[in-house]
């Protein structure tokens, strides 16, 4: 586990070179980079080494003595500093919202993902049967029902009898829209067999990302907690369409804007560590210091507003952060008065006025 950690930190040190903040590589090249290059560090062998199942806790009849929580804490730190490093996100941004800004799934399902394609793959392979049998010989009460129950909760026994379980359900779906023989062609085929597999794999650790989602947003809401633009979206959202044709101090922005992670006074994060008590806005001092009240009714920014109104027509909050990203994100690197991006501000993309260079068609 240290050594992938350490394989990925120097992968991520190397990417500082073309990845940053207001430069480098675009949102999407940032994706590929994460896709083929560090989940497949991180994910090499994982059928041989994680010994976990995600999608049941012990209490649940989960898996014991698999990977320990201090490992799978470490994954998921890891995957946090790949987010926090490839999105460009500010301190503090939920995992979880840099996760559904990017359309990745949590590390540790993902993992479970590849590791049981492979598992279901080779279920009744000669390697398998192998398994099987050492699991058999390595019992020394053979017999003992007490000890042969023990050996059911063995890590490989149990994800053994989930790649079953699996492979039982997708033959049941799958026979049902084909005749006996085809179905018997097409799962002889092991293409056809592995498209199978993946596609149900992924379907189950979708559906538990999505009900890990749901209690995140349902606890911050019980906990009142601001519900910025990214909580308003379901999980799974192909939110990507949002920063495409952006350029990476947009995207910086724009993950700011959507997770609502920026240095304004109303983020009290920000404000504790500069030590800042009051949360008006400095321009006009009559409302909290917020991106909303920045970019739809700050009287002191109202001739400015005039070039992003002519731009989208009527302004409403939610179309800004969505939609019409990539003219916001413009519009608030030239006009929120951010230091981080005061280095970009002679470039013409955030000149105004200026129309809309992006069009994407909405989509609930
Ligand atoms: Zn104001």
């Amino acid at each position: 586990m240290h050594f992938v950690q350490r394989k990925v930190r120097v992968d991520l040190a190397n990417f500082d070179r073309f990845v940053a903040g207001t430069w480098g590589a675009n949102y999407i090249q940032r994706r590929d980079l994460y896709k083929g290059k560090l989940l497949a560090k991180i994910g090499y062998a994982a059928a041989a080494w994680f010994l976990h199942d995600p999608t049941k806790t012990e209490l649940e009849g989960g898996i014991r003595w698999g990977l320990t929580k201090v490992a799978t804490h470490m994954l998921e730190q890891l995957q946090r500093e790949i987010l926090k490093s490839l999105t460009r996100a500010r301190a503090f941004t939920p995992s979880i919202a840099m996760e559904n800004e990017f359309h990745v799934l949590p590390i540790l399902l993902k993992l479970h993902q590849l590791a049981m394609n492979h598992r279901c793959r080779q279920y009744g392979s000669a390697d398998y049967k192998l398994l099987d049998e050492a699991l058999e010989i390595k019992d020394p009460y053979r017999g003992c029902t007490q000890d042969r129950k023990e050996m059911a909760m063995h890590p490989y026994a149990h994800l053994r009898a989930l790649a079953g379980l699996h492979v039982r359900t997708i033959r049941e779906e799958e026979q049902h829209s084909l005749s006996e023989p085809a179905f018997a062609e097409s799962w002889a085929d092991p293409k056809k067999r592995g498209e199978w597999i993946k596609k149900f794999n992924f379907r189950v650790v979708f559906h538990h990302a999505n009900i890990a989602y749901k209690l995140y947003l349902n606890l911050r809401m019980l906990s009142r907690q601001p519900m910025h633009p990214t909580h308003k979206a379901d999980f799974g959202d192909h939110i990507l369409q949002y920063y495409v044709g952006l350029k990476p101090a947009q995207t910086t922005m724009g993950i700011g804007l959507r997770t609502g992670n920026l240095p304004l006074k109303s983020n009290w994060q920000w404000c504790q560590m500069n030590g800042i008590t009051d949360n008006r806005c400095p321009l006009c001092e009559k409302a909290v210091h917020t991106a909303e009240h920045l970019l739809c009714h700050c009287t002191a920014l109202e001739t400015e507003r005039g070039f992003l109104r002519s731009a989208v027509g009527r302004l409403d909050w939610h179309s800004l952060v969505t939609k019409d990203l990539e003219i916001t994100t413009a519009w608030a690197i030239a006009f929120f008065g951010i230091d981080q991006f005061k280095w970009c501000l002679d470039d013409k993309d955030f000149q105004f006025p200026r129309g809309r260079r992006v069009h994407i068609s909405f989509r609930n």
